[in-house]
């Protein structure tokens, strides 16, 4: 437990940072659902939106054809757009038909969209009321998935914290993991905590809504995704108290995650060694073997999937990388904080996006590698630079021990192709 940790004598906790209020390139908070739905077995979203938000979703989950879907699009059509028909008696009409085709739905989310907002679309009274008539079976709630307001990861926090007002209040001690895994990471993360005897483990969102966990003042949460600010505040505001640390990426950032819990629970120092010890070898091990084409590589970062910082302190501290710019659509301290602590002063820190500008920067420096969207990585890839797409990053696991290996090669894939081509081209 008292490994020494490198804590760099200037760190970009302190670095001024760079706000940039321009146009930007990033998915909407819709993009949110294709991961929710898988963990929430009995929720459905519903999209208030437009026939393009029912394309976003159709494309972005076309895998998800062949199974019965827990999402669709209710289609604003042009009369509600244009106020000619009452929105929210057809909203109403489409829950009903819904609702009693679908027995299996708990929990009801109206998703709002750039279309039902700029029409004011009332989706938080619209909840109020189609829960009082379908309650007590189906709990209905609203958040905003919009394009105008959120970048695609804030889907998520947008979603939580709706439903932290609703939680059941609890006087008892236990801990909350706040963040949709894949289960089989979700598992790695509880096994290991439970290894150390630490519990009640509650997690949210919880696989069903009568598994929901409680909220109250002995709660204290941990947070697994650097995009739960809004969630965190609504926990606090429900008395809990968050364990701030590093993310749990890489095998540094997973063992200081684990260690501020650990700490929390009074959780001795052999016993967590017994319990970290072999899998924080094999993540050594992992990421040593995925990084060999990482060391003294140069990375940028373009502000999209929110986990930016967190990975860049893993790529600088465990792969040998060095940031040029780290970019973050927006940049919560209390959360990211502890990444920012652990990465040494250097790279530019920079919120928000205003995209020409900031293409100029990535040209001006050439980064070995360029973390970016979809629609920005074609162009710079035919400008001859390497980019790795952000949103493979929060649809693969990557967090906890076992996965820190993939997470380094998720980064050094991109190049090593470019290695290879370029050997190609010369043969
Ligand atoms: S919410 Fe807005 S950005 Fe997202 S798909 Fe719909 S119209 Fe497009």
């Amino acid at each position: 437990m008292n490994t020494p940790v490198h804590i760099p004598a200037t760190s970009c906790r302190d670095t001024p940072i760079l706000k940039e209020r321009g146009q930007r390139e990033v998915f909407c908070g819709l993009t949110g659902i294709i991961w929710l739905h898988r963990k929430m077995q009995d929720a459905f979203f519903l999209v208030v939106g437009s026939r393009t938000c029912a394309h976003l979703l159709q494309s972005a989950a076309g895998v998800m054809i062949f199974a019965e879907p827990r999402f669709g699009t209710a289609i604003l059509e042009e009369t509600d757009l244009a106020g000619l028909a009452d929105a929210n008696d057809e909203l109403d009409r489409e829950v009903g038909r819904l609702l009693s085709r679908r027995p299996d739905i708990k929990q009801l989310f109206l998703v709002g969209s750039c279309p039902s907002e700029v029409i004011k679309l009332d989706l938080a009274r619209a909840a109020q009321r189609l829960t009082q008539i379908h309650a007590p079976h189906v709990r209905v709630l609203n958040y905003s998935g919009s394009g105008i307001e959120t970048t695609f990861t804030q889907g998520e926090d947008a979603c939580l914290a709706s439903m932290v007002p609703v939680l059941p209040g609890t006087e008892a001690r236990e801990l909350l993991l706040v963040g949709a895994l894949p289960d089989v990471v979700e598992d790695q993360a509880v096994g290991l905590l439970k290894k150390m005897g630490i519990g009640p483990i509650r997690v949210l969102p919880a696989p069903r809504s009568s598994d929901a966990p409680g909220v109250g003042p002995n709660t204290v949460f941990a947070c697994l995704q650097p995009f739960l600010g809004d969630t965190a505040a609504a926990l606090e505001r429900r008395g809990a108290r968050m364990i701030s640390a590093p993310f749990p990426f890489g095998e540094e950032g997973t063992t200081l995650w684990l260690r501020a819990i650990a700490k929390e629970f009074g959780v001795d120092d052999a016993t967590f060694e017994a319990v970290t010890a072999a899998p924080r070898a094999r993540a050594r091990t992992a990421i040593a073997n995925a990084s060999e084409h990482l060391r003294g590589k140069t990375i940028f970062f373009m502000p999209d999937s929110q986990l930016e910082i967190p990975l860049a302190r893993f790529l600088t501290r465990e792969c040998g990388m060095e940031a040029i710019e780290i970019g973050q659509p927006y940049i919560h301290k209390g959360l990211v904080g502890p990444d920012l602590d652990l990465i040494p002063a250097g790279p530019t820190i920079s919120e928000g996006q205003d995209v020409d500008k900031q293409l100029d920067r990535v040209r001006a420096a050439r980064p070995d590698l360029t973390v970016c969207g979809l629609g920005l990585a074609n162009p710079l890839e035919a400008e001859g630079l390497t980019t790795k797409w952000a949103i493979e990053l929060v649809f693969t696991p990557v967090h906890f021990y076992d996965q820190a290996g993939d997470l380094a090669g998720l980064f050094s894939r991109p190049l090593r192709r470019r290695a290879l081509l370029k050997l190609e081209e010369r043969a």
